[in-house]
């Protein structure tokens, strides 16, 4: 593998499993040094394991706390230099439809999915402007394009995160820091895991290419727009699902 992200440094949050974890294993595989988050220490241990050999670390970090990002982006720029490559992968569902939603429900979707963005692009943009270089990397979902019965809330998250990534993309452009999404279609991961199998098999009805993603499909997505090749490319989502009718 030749090392394309040599000498980048990236934070990709949510990196304990599934897709999180895939991409940081990709990304320090092309030769970027990776932090890792984890919400618990145990989390965090697991990650430093996973990418110390190759300098990288587990940091704890939940999201949703207002100013754990900021802390955390200032503390890595401290320790060990500024983030080039920004990869919001954090995320989780909790899917009912409308009529029965909570507005807790709504409200925790909104934090870990979209708010959380927001907080991490902000943290990350000014020393990647000054720097004038940065890639921002923020995953969607298909939801987020196609909408579904009872994912109202993460489907307006996502959306939400593609139509934000588009702004702020066109904000940054000039200070060479580029802003793209990947929308994964139906991955195999804890968060698909739980469905029941004939929901299952009427999402691989859906799919193209007969089968649901593997955490590494994306993963090779993101670090293909973390990295030299995607020099031209902002405001962009690139969609990862299989080919689904949408
Ligand atoms: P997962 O449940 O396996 O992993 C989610 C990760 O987010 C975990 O590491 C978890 O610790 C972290 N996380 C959750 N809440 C957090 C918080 N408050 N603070 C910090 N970290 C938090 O799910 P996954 O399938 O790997 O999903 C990763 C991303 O991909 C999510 O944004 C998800 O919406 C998106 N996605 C997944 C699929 C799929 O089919 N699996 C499809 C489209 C999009």
């Amino acid at each position: 593998m030749t090392e394309t992200l040599k000498g980048e440094i990236a934070l990709v949050t949510g990196a304990t499993r599934g897709i999180g974890a895939a991409i940081a294993d990709e990304l320090a595989s092309q030769g970027a040094l990776v932090i890792g988050t984890a919400t618990s220490e145990s989390g965090a241990a697991s990650i430093t394991e996973r990418l110390g050999a190759r300098g990288g670390q587990g940091r704890v970090l939940n999201v949703t706390e207002a100013g754990a990002i900021e802390a955390l982006v200032d503390s890595i720029a401290k320790d060990i230099g500024p983030i080039s490559i920004l990869v919001n992968n954090a995320g989780i569902t909790r899917d009912n439809l409308l009529m029965r939603m909570k507005d807790e429900d709504w409200q925790a979707i909104l934090d870990t999915n979209l708010t959380s963005v927001y907080r991490s692009c902000k943290a990350v943009m000014r020393g990647m402007m000054k720097a004038r270089r940065g890639r921002i990397v923020n995953i969607a979902s298909v939801i987020g394009v196609t909408g579904n019965a009872g994912q109202s809330n993460y489907a307006a998250a996502k959306a939400g995160i593609i139509a934000f990534s588009k702004s702020l993309a066109r904000e940054i452009g000039s200070r060479g820091v580029t802003v793209n999404v990947v929308a994964p279609g139906f991955i195999d991961t804890d968060m698909t895991r739980g469905l029941p199998e004939d929901a299952k098999n009427a999402m691989i009805g859906q799919i193209a290419l007969g089968r649901l993603g593997e955490p590494a499909d994306i993963a090779r997505a993101v670090a293909f727009l973390a990295g030299p090749n995607a020099a031209y490319i902002t405001g962009e989502t690139l969609h990862v699902n299989g080919g689904m009718y949408m």
